[in-house]
């Protein structure tokens, strides 16, 4: 029989005001179209080198070992857990969302005995209460915090307790999945061991990659290991071995999504950090402040909102799921809704990337008054 043909693909074009991925410059998804070489052409070892070294300046540390996992952020989630802990190992971790949550499943499958940290959804988690935490467990071997919690709209601060981790054996921890590309993250400065992040959110570059970068504290724990890790394909051990001076086959690199981060950074650097850093902050001030004009009320707690992922509470005129359904079909503008125990009760719009824009602003503000009106 005669197969029927499908149709040529042509999605609409939205506006991805959600908590990721985020909209991806016409650059990227043309570098991602470039011809594909071999993992091992010396042209793509370089295209490699590059990505590494772009890496590290957007972690801001000097760690040899600063290299994309292949897989979405939850990817570098596992690679964090998985290349570390131990059958019997305690790691403490702060809960104030759904993200830290998910870290304790990833913990407790890699057989760790989790001590948490709770906080209320939309607060951060107080320095002190985790400083506390690694004192009362002097054996823990790592803690692990979420740098900008996508569930919430709730920053952490980190400084303090990574100050706290310098001084002692215990690895610090951190997801940056939301925060890399669109607030500050200094992996060095701030006493980071572990650190991974995705490429769908503030990098802008479609979901597929896992940047990770590791201190050479954790690297020693990672060799010290007893046991072999339990993921082969996520075992940092070899796929350093492909990403060093060896270049030894471990899996065949994602050859289009690596063309594509380098392009993604290139913009990135192209911009500066800084100013980057501050269209995301001034933006984000923008947007809450135009919310909040329509009724909404900021739901994270007040002097640690992220400016990249801005959390509010429905005002009473607003049906979540209709709105949302009509923010997409008549305007192409896509939001997030609120997820386990916030579910119907929040929205996260998100400005990460190249979403973070004026005009994207004003156009969801005349869309929302616009069905206010209705
Ligand atoms: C999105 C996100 C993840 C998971 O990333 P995926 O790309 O969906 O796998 C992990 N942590 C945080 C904080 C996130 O926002």
């Amino acid at each position: 029989m005669e197969r029927m043909s499908m149709g040529e693909l042509n999605p609409s074009a939205r506006i991805l005001m959600g908590p990721g991925p985020s909209n991806v410059h016409y650059r990227v998804l043309r570098a991602m179209s470039t011809p594909l070489l071999g993992h091992l052409d010396p042209q793509f070892l370089s295209v490699m080198d590059d990505i590494c070294t772009m890496l590290r300046d957007l972690f801001q540390t000097k760690n040899r070992l600063t290299i994309p996992i292949s897989g979405t952020g939850s990817s570098g989630m596992e690679a964090s857990f998985v290349n570390f802990v131990e059958e019997g190992d305690t790691v403490i971790i702060g809960v104030n969302g759904l993200f830290g949550e998910r870290m304790v499943d990833v913990a407790e499958r890699c057989g760790a005995k989790v001590v948490r940290v709770d906080a209320p959804w939309g607060n951060m988690i107080e320095p002190e209460k985790m400083i506390k935490a690694i004192k009362e467990h002097p054996q823990a071997k790592i803690c692990a915090l979420v740098h900008a919690e996508t569930s919430t709209g709730a920053q952490q601060p980190l400084e303090e307790i990574g100050r706290f981790c310098k001084g002692h054996s215990i690895l610090f921890l951190v997801d940056t999945v939301t925060s890399l590309g669109g607030v500050e993250v200094k992996v060095d400065e701030w006493g980071i061991d572990i650190c991974y992040s995705g490429t769908q959110k503030c990098l802008s570059v479609p979901p597929g990659l896992a940047p990770i970068t590791v201190s050479p504290k954790a690297i020693d724990v990672m060799h010290s290991r007893k046991t072999k890790v339990q993921s082969w394909y996520l075992d940092l051990t070899m796929i350093e071995r492909y990403w060093g001076e060896e270049r030894f086959y471990h899996h065949t690199a994602p050859i289009s999504m690596l063309y594509g981060l380098r392009e993604g950074l290139r913009i990135i650097f192209e911009e500066g950090l800084q100013p980057r850093f501050e269209r995301h902050r001034i933006l984000g001030d923008r947007l809450k402040m135009e919310l909040e004009g329509l009724g909404f009320r900021l739901f994270a707690q007040e002097g640690y909102r992220l400016p990249n992922l801005n959390s509010v509470v429905l005002p009473s005129g607003i049906e979540d799921g209709p709105v949302r359904k009509k923010l997409l079909t008549d305007y192409n503008i896509e939001v997030g809704g609120g997820l386990g125990q916030v579910k119907g009760k929040i929205w996260r719009v998100g400005l990460m990337g190249e979403t973070c824009k004026i005009q994207n602003i004003e156009y969801l503000v005349a869309a929302l008054k616009e069905i206010m009106a209705r």
